[in-house]
């Protein structure tokens, strides 16, 4: 469940990592509860990769802690963290079939032959692969081979999966189909799922957390919802949604107040601008953008671009012409102060 059990799955305290000049991680504060499906977004270069590696044990911290289920984890090697990690590049022994795949770490930990071949063959059903166990990863999809390195780290039943871009390798269609078994997996599982993505749209569907990096900091934590509707910065509306950052002057001149504020693009209702009703702003139509159901117009409202997506009826609005938007006070969320 989304809600903190007492004691965290994880919990990070003033973690830092520096690599020379370099601030990879700094003063990262953070706690992922028993059974989240937790996300770690941010741009490339953020840290997340390094905050992954971290809790995996492949990083030291170069100041601060992390506990994995209350107890300190610091010296303790990767086998022994009770965390199991997916890599991006899955990592398969390319010799081995599927079967040795997944049996590899049972044997390193000499669990019997029979059991052995259970667990494997129950892990492979799991992820949809029963029957696949005699062939070699060179043999399989892109999207199987996702499913035998998740496989292989099912298998040692952990009580943490790290996930490092686990779909990145994967395209469009499998990867929304892997997607939503990742989601039923975590379920039948109930197990803490990190996983770290640059894809926003990633992050918001699957998640019941989201953490946003930049620069190595942390940025916000919330539900995809809060992250979404009420970022706290700049850099998060930005990053995070297609919302309009509105600059201090625009929401000064709007509301009396000189801050930055975001405003969702479907929150503005657009219409032609004939003079009847009451618009609050006019603008011009300079970009428009079919995506289907709706269509996201670019207006410019001299000076200030905003986007507004619109239902794609025949009537949307073009490039070129003039339109009135208007948009409720409480769909404008306040965020920094200017400076
Ligand atoms: P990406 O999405 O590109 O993988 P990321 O958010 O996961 O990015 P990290 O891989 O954690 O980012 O890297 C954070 C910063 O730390 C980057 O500036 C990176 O160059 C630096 N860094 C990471 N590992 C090392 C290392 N071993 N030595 C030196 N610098 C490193």
């Amino acid at each position: 469940m989304s809600t903190l059990a007492s004691i965290p799955a994880v919990s990070l305290q003033s973690v830092s990592r520096h690599f020379g000049a370099v601030r990879a991680l700094d003063g990262i504060d953070l706690e992922v509860g028993e059974g989240e499906f937790f996300a770690m977004l941010g741009p490339s270069g953020s840290g997340k990769t390094t905050c992954l590696r971290l809790i995996a044990g492949f990083e030291q911290p170069t100041s601060g802690s992390i506990r994995v289920f209350g107890d300190a984890v610091e010296g303790v090697p990767p086998y022994r963290r009770n965390v199991n990690t997916v890599f991006q590049d899955y990592a398969l022994f390319p010799h081995m079939n599927v079967r040795e795949n997944v049996e590899f770490s049972l044997m390193l930990r000499k669990v019997e032959r029979m059991t052995r071949q259970r667990e494997a063959e129950a892990a492979l059903e799991l992820v949809k692969l029963a029957g696949y166990g005699e062939r070699k990863p060179g043999q399989l999809s892109g999207g199987q081979r996702q499913r035998v390195a998740l496989a292989r780290a099912i298998v040692n039943k952990p009580k943490v999966l790290l996930l490092d871009e686990p779909l990145g390798a994967l395209d469009l269609k499998l990867r929304e189909q892997m997607q939503d078994e990742l989601k039923v997996l975590q379920k039948t599982l109930g197990i803490t799922f990190i996983f770290v993505t640059h894809d926003q749209g990633e992050a918001l569907s699957m998640a019941d957390r989201v953490a946003v990096f930049d620069h190595g900091r942390l940025m916000q934590v919330g539900t995809p919802e809060e992250i979404y509707r009420r970022p706290n910065s700049r850099f998060v509306a930005d990053f995070v949604g297609s919302s309009n950052v509105l600059p201090p002057a625009f929401v000064q001149s709007m509301f009396g107040e000189s801050r930055w504020a975001s405003l969702r693009p479907e929150a503005i209702h657009v219409a032609r601008a004939e003079g009847d009703g009451e618009p609050h702003l006019t603008g011009i139509v300079v970009s428009r953008a079919y995506l289907g159901a709706t269509t996201r117009l670019g207006i410019d409202l001299g000076g200030t671009l905003l986007h507004a997506v619109v239902a794609s009826t025949e009537d949307a609005p073009v490039e070129g012409e003039r339109v009135t938007l208007g948009f409720s006070k409480d769909a404008v969320h306040m965020m920094e102060a200017e400076g």
